[in-house]
């Protein structure tokens, strides 16, 4: 199985609810076959970047830009071990692509592209083995880059103390020490850290200057008689909790430019007042289009296929659902196949609110009198789910009603949240056929499924 996992070229395509405020990252995808991080964002966005080693980390930042969701980690796999995004700080939005141990990337040929300045490429080159008989020196006497934040051991065993005070323009935090004093070694020393917000630390004789980001968070110290611990406030600083992080130094750290984007979009107009809204952006909504690539699922009449029928359904359904506040996972964005069992694996691992699988049904050619739209669900607890989700599609929709049906698929068995299966209609069928080979019908009736997943949200959540 994880095997499987890994061999899965695409990971999930992310939709974030994007509330009209300003600069959200709103998809991002790495696709692991043409290596190659994909993002976009609601807002014009000018990334900078920059190579970290030990372990190699190509670091994106998006100034402007945040983040409705709680960092998001997906493993990936092979050479490259996961992709991370976070927010760094109060208005930057951080993807960070970390390597494999052992491996690291030519800084000069990654290639970002613009295609506008909401639509980021970044490809990456193979990555590289490190030479480790080459590897740097990663540590300093008396400083350490701890997972709480700094550590400096002091010259002299007695209790210092220590006043922490941040500039008038927030960009310094000042600790000066009283009773003790900073080892020879470190004094008049400036050290890149790229690390916790902070840019660097300066030692002198009786003040450590770290310089931050503006709207990065306020640090405190806490002083002992071994030293001196420099932490965010808020975060907590445990007593012998010191292990070691890889201290980055000046050679290790690569900027990477990123050149213009080819095209500058223009303002958008805000969204209708009257839309429909979900404030709580928490809600992650899987949307599984059935079948895929090398596998078409039905074929009816006029060889409409149903994974053609079902990809823009759901991507509108998507679209629909990010414009509305509820944030999107979906399986498959493209023309690719996937497994049923990588399905349900990338809900699951997700921790996604709710399931939505969108398929097309099919019978027999010679029965092209059957035709209307079915509704699945497998655990009692999705039944509701379903008959909101069918309720609203009949109600905005003509169509044929073959009822809400208990049933034993895969991809409902297997995930573990409310989740139910929608036969959009036969491509079979003499009525839904031409329908579903139509655009304008399919978007209509991603708008009704749209619809009563919200409904559904917003009675449930
Ligand atoms: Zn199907």
């Amino acid at each position: 199985m994880t095997l499987r996992w890994l061999t899965l070229s695409l990971l999930g395509l992310v939709l974030w609810a994007s509330p009209a405020e300003a600069g959200r990252l709103t998809s991002w995808q790495f696709d692991n076959r043409a290596n190659q991080l994909r993002f976009t964002t609601d807002d014009g966005v000018q990334p900078t970047a920059k190579l970290i080693a030990n372990p190699a980390r190509l670091i994106i930042d998006l100034p402007g830009t945040i983040l409705s969701r709680p960092t998001v980690t997906q493993r990936v796999g092979g050479t490259i071990r996961e992709v991370r995004i976070g927010q760094f700080n109060a208005s930057t939005t951080r993807l960070v692509i970390e390597l494999a141990p052992g491996y690291t990337l030519d800084p000069e040929r990654v290639e970002f592209r613009g295609t506008s300045d909401r639509q980021w490429q970044v490809t990456l080159p193979p990555p590289e083995r490190i030479d480790l008989n080459q590897s740097p020196v990663t540590g300093l006497d008396n400083f350490q880059v701890t997972q709480n934040g700094f550590f400096v051991r002091l010259a002299e065993l007695a209790q210092p103390q220590a006043t922490v005070r941040r500039s008038g323009d927030r960009k310094e935090i000042a600790v000066s020490i009283r009773g003790n004093r900073i080892p020879d070694n470190l004094q008049d020393q400036t050290i890149l850290i790229n690390r916790y917000g902070v840019d660097t630390i300066r030692f002198e004789p009786d003040v450590i200057r770290l310089t931050v980001a503006a709207d990065g968070p306020d640090w405190r110290a806490a002083v002992s008689r071994a030293g001196i611990a420099i932490v965010p406030s808020g975060g907590q600083v445990l007593n012998g909790d010191r292990t070691t992080v890889p201290l980055p130094s000046d050679e290790q750290v690569v900027q990477i430019p990123v050149p213009p984007p080819e095209r500058i979009t223009p303002p958008q107009p805000t969204a209708n007042p009257g839309d429909f809204r979900v404030p709580n952006s928490r809600i992650l909504t899987t949307i599984d289009p059935g079948h895929g690539g090398r596998d078409p699922g039905a074929i009816g009449i006029g060889g409409l296929q149903e994974k053609d029928v079902v990809l823009p359904i759901s991507l509108e359904v998507a679209r629909i659902l990010s414009e509305a506040g509820v944030s999107v996972l979906m399986t498959r964005s493209d023309d690719r196949f996937i497994s049923l069992q990588e399905r349900a694996v990338m809900a699951n691992r997700a921790r996604s609110t709710l399931f939505v699988s969108i398929h097309a049904n099919a019978i027999s050619m010679s029965r092209p009198d059957v035709n209307g739209v079915e509704t699945y669900f497998f655990s009692s607890r999705s039944r509701n789910f379903a008959n909101t989700v069918h309720q609203s599609i009949l109600n905005q929709i003509r169509i044929g009603n073959r009822g809400v049906k208990q049933a034993r698929f895969y991809v409902l068995r297997n995930t573990a949240m409310p989740s139910i299966l929608v036969e959009v209609g036969f491509v079979t069928g003499a009525q839904d056929a031409p329908r579903l080979a139509d655009p304008a019908f399919r978007d209509q009736m991603a708008r009704a499924i749209a619809d009563g997943i919200l409904r559904y949200v917003s009675d449930n959540y």
